[in-house]
């Protein structure tokens, strides 16, 4: 499945749960999931963003989260001891790393009596961070920059942010490369620009933070090991921005009125929200009081987002 607010979320739930708790940024603030949350179904941005509901984890979520701690964590290494091997030999400690913060995964496993679905479990994290070394060559890449906060203020005041996997930059011209890691698979013909929204979200931020339009962006596809490229220019980037504005628009319209549409899709099968969604006969809760939305809940908690699924 490549739905975008799936894809998203793996992105912006590895981060938190690296970073750990964060201070919340002030209101009017969006980000490349909640943006694609709204896209996908308004009612599920508001469960998200307005009513902040608690989502209970997901292994497919949280093996995300763990392949992007090793992702980011192997260019701690010499670049001769990036190996396959390495890598592999990250998983686990990842995993406790992440349980030991996080306590509550352990949930993920409870009826696993005799260990044997962790260990599948964690077989697949390997095996997605050994598909990694057929797509790129970690020990001819000197990142720039790893798991690196971006956030700028349009000039409308709405502050966009996120987290970038990685952000290289050429020795030679100093262009910029941002790779953002995805252990799902890549999108079907036609759905590739769709899954690009989230890449030139963050080129739009750092242009506006740098002057510099990215000279590539690059989505790499650990499910099905396969690299998507897009070269933005600034006319995409003010596009970008234009659709950003409208997005906003549109957020800001649903909370004045209190309407948040459901948008039933495939997504539903993933939401954690079904037994209150009207779609499925649910009723949600009265919207809560707040004077404004701000999509910054995933930066005040480090619980990974689990409800989505990693796929
Ligand atoms: S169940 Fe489907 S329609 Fe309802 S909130 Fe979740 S994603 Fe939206």
């Amino acid at each position: 499945m490549d739905t975008l607010g799936q894809a998203l979320a793996e992105k912006d739930t590895a981060a938190v749960s690296r970073a750990g708790k964060r201070e919340a940024p002030p209101a009017l603030s969006l980000s490349p999931s909640r943006a694609a949350d709204f896209m996908s179904c308004p009612l599920l941005y508001r469960f998200r963003t307005v009513d902040r509901l608690p989502e209970p984890p997901s292994s497919d979520a949280t093996r995300g989260t763990v392949v992007h701690g090793v992702l980011e964590r192997l260019f701690d290494l010499p670049a001769a001891e990036r190996t396959p091997e390495q890598a592999v030999g990250m998983v686990r400690p990842e995993w406790e790393r992440l349980l030991s913060d996080e306590p509550e995964l352990a949930g993920l496993f409870t009826d696993d009596e005799d260990g044997s679905a962790l260990q599948d479990w964690l077989s697949s994290a390997e095996g997605l961070v050994q598909r990694y070394f057929t797509l790129e060559d970690p020990q001819r890449l000197e990142p720039a920059e790893r798991e690196l906060y971006v956030e700028t203020t349009l000039d409308s005041g709405l502050r966009l942010r996120g987290y970038v996997d990685r952000l290289d930059r050429a020795p030679a011209t100093g262009e910029l490369r941002v790779v953002d890691y995805k252990t799902g698979k890549a999108p079907r013909a036609g759905f590739e620009q769709r899954a690009m929204f989230q890449m030139r979200f963050y080129a739009l931020v750092l242009w506006r933070l740098h002057g510099q339009v990215p000279r590539l962006l690059q989505l790499v596809y650990l499910g099905s090991g396969e690299i998507l490229r897009y070269e933005p220019d600034e006319a995409d980037l003010r596009a970008t921005e234009r659709k950003l504005a409208a997005l906003w628009n549109a957020i800001e319209r649903s909370t004045n009125n209190k309407d948040w549409r459901p948008n039933p899709s495939r997504l539903c099968d993933w939401c954690a929200h079904q037994a209150i969604c009207p779609a499925y006969g649910g009723t949600p809760p009265p919207v809560p009081e707040r004077s404004l939305v701000d999509d910054s809940a995933e930066t005040e908690a480090p619980t990974p987002r689990t409800s989505v699924a990693d796929l």
